[in-house]
């Protein structure tokens, strides 16, 4: 499989709830990446995973939301041209160590869905004190079942309790 860093890539304004630009990168890539997910899907931090004859996968790598389809990568957010850059180096190492490590990873082919909004609600302190910037907690539950916002951004929801770390568990981080 060839994840050779590429020469070129291409960055499109992505939908940002910071106030500065940013975007997203997405690369074409010639091997599909079909059977490296299984594998990723085994070490990776997944949040989804939908096996299949169009196979997608989003995850995380270096902080970066990754979502993979068969030959394309997106990396998002990023905030410029250079940070673009070591975000296609840092994702493409990552996804060629795990390739070449293939041999020892047992592949995991099981699904992996998104958390349902409402179980995300329930962990939340259901204040709708509007902290984070959402109007109320089910919107902030939304927009992180979707990875739109990091549960960091819920000032109430301390690190080390309970509620955190099931949150981690569903979306897995
Ligand atoms: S900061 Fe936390 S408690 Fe307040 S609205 Fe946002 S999610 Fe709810």
């Amino acid at each position: 499989m060839d994840l050779k860093v590429p020469e070129n890539f291409h960055m499109e304004a992505s939908a940002c709830h910071l106030d500065k630009p940013c975007y997203r990168v997405v690369l074409q890539v010639e091997d599909s990446l079909d059977r490296l997910m299984p594998y990723l899907n085994a070490v990776a931090k997944v949040i989804q995973y939908e096996p299949g004859d169009d196979p997608v996968m989003i995850l995380k790598i270096d902080g970066y939301r990754v979502a993979l389809r068969s030959r394309e990568i997106a990396i998002g957010s990023v905030a410029d041209r250079q940070e673009g850059t070591e975000a296609v180096v840092s994702v493409m190492g990552f996804l060629e160590d795990i390739w070449q490590k293939r041999d020892e990873i047992t592949p995991n082919y099981k699904p992996r869905r998104r958390p349902p909004a409402l179980e995300l609600y329930k962990l939340l302190p259901g204040t709708n004190c509007g902290d984070c910037g959402e109007p109320a907690c089910m919107a902030f539950a939304v927009k992180l079942s979707l990875d739109r916002v990091t549960a960091e951004a819920c000032p109430y929801l301390k690190k080390d309790s309970k509620s955190m770390k099931k949150v981690g568990e569903l979306l897995g981080f």
